[in-house]
């Protein structure tokens, strides 16, 4: 399969705390990847939609929250690439952005009970069971194709970091970035800062065969779960935000980036040190919080 060119440059940002803790600091511009196909998305798909090619299937079958940046990206990308794309919605009908977006790349989408969204494989069967052409995408993902793509991220890198964060909600992006640093630039720290509470992401990724003990993970920067927000998060969004021109939101992105900052505050790492904070995408969530930033 041709996939796309895409563009993904790691920009430096200089705010006051930087030159006071003088650290350098990029961003990876994952986000520029494409509109809808966004950040970790595409490097997951990526190796999925291939494996779909090469064995002829010509369905993408796959599941998510009302507000799922994986829906979306997957609606989006099978638009782009040949195929037909469903997806199971968790809970009852709802209408916002994010699945206007899936239905008009043309995503079927199918509202499921929470119950039933709990058993993803009897769900799948009930509609697809026999079905030649159809391929079975976990929530989120989450699969061992989506690491290869996210170790390429790794390989794109242009200055030896001395630490690398990024958020997690399954924690592949997390697992494939790890193998990528580990064989291309090993001396770089992962820093995992997870979304949602629980403390789960080490068990998910070693699940993926990433031994946890490698990886640093911040356990106290979810904000009081999955798409929950405090003040002091949304204040540092919009401060960010102004301050950089680089657009982040309250879900992933606002996460991670502000759990990097406070750490730079805490003088985790030595001066001198080059840091990256990759910007997974996924914007279409801020519109799912849109009326927190308007006071
Ligand atoms: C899905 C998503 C993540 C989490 O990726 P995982 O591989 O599930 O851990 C991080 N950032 C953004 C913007 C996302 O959409």
């Amino acid at each position: 399969m041709e996939t796309f060119k895409f563009y993904s440059p790691e920009q430096e940002i200089k705010l006051p705390l930087f030159k006071e803790k003088e650290v350098r600091v990029f961003v990876k511009r994952d986000d520029f990847i494409h509109p809808f196909i966004s950040g970790n998305k595409w490097r997951k798909l990526k190796y999925i939609l291939k494996s779909a090619k090469e064995n002829h299937k010509n369905t993408l079958v796959t599941f998510g929250g009302n507000w799922s940046n994986h829906l979306l990206a997957t609606a989006a990308a099978g638009a782009n690439f040949g195929f037909h794309t469903f997806g199971f919605v968790r809970g009852e009908p709802v209408k916002n952005p994010v699945l206007a977006l899936c239905h008009t790349f043309g995503m079927r989408l199918q509202f499921t009970s929470r119950e039933a969204y709990g058993d993803k494989n009897t769900l799948y069967k009930q509609f697809f069971e026999g079905n030649p052409d159809s391929v079975f995408i976990p929530e989120g993902g989450y699969s061992r194709e989506a690491m290869q793509g996210c170790a390429e991220i790794a390989e794109e890198f242009d200055h030896s970091y001395e630490a690398v964060f990024c958020a997690a909600g399954t924690g592949a992006t997390a697992a494939g970035l790890w193998q990528g640093i580990d064989s291309h630039t090993p001396h770089s720290e992962l820093h995992v800062i997870p979304v949602l509470k629980g403390g789960f992401i080490p068990s998910e990724i070693k699940k993926l065969g990433v031994d946890p003990k490698n990886i640093f993970f911040h356990e106290n920067y979810h904000f009081g779960g999955y798409a929950k927000t405090k003040p002091e998060l949304l204040t540092f969004i919009q401060d960010f935000v102004s301050q950089t021109g680089i657009m982040i939101e309250p879900v992933y992105t606002g996460k991670s980036f502000y759990a990097a900052y406070d750490l730079i505050r805490k003088d985790t790492f030595k001066r001198g040190s080059t840091l990256l904070l990759l910007h997974t995408g996924g914007l279409t969530g801020f519109l799912g919080m849109y009326e927190k930033f308007l006071k």
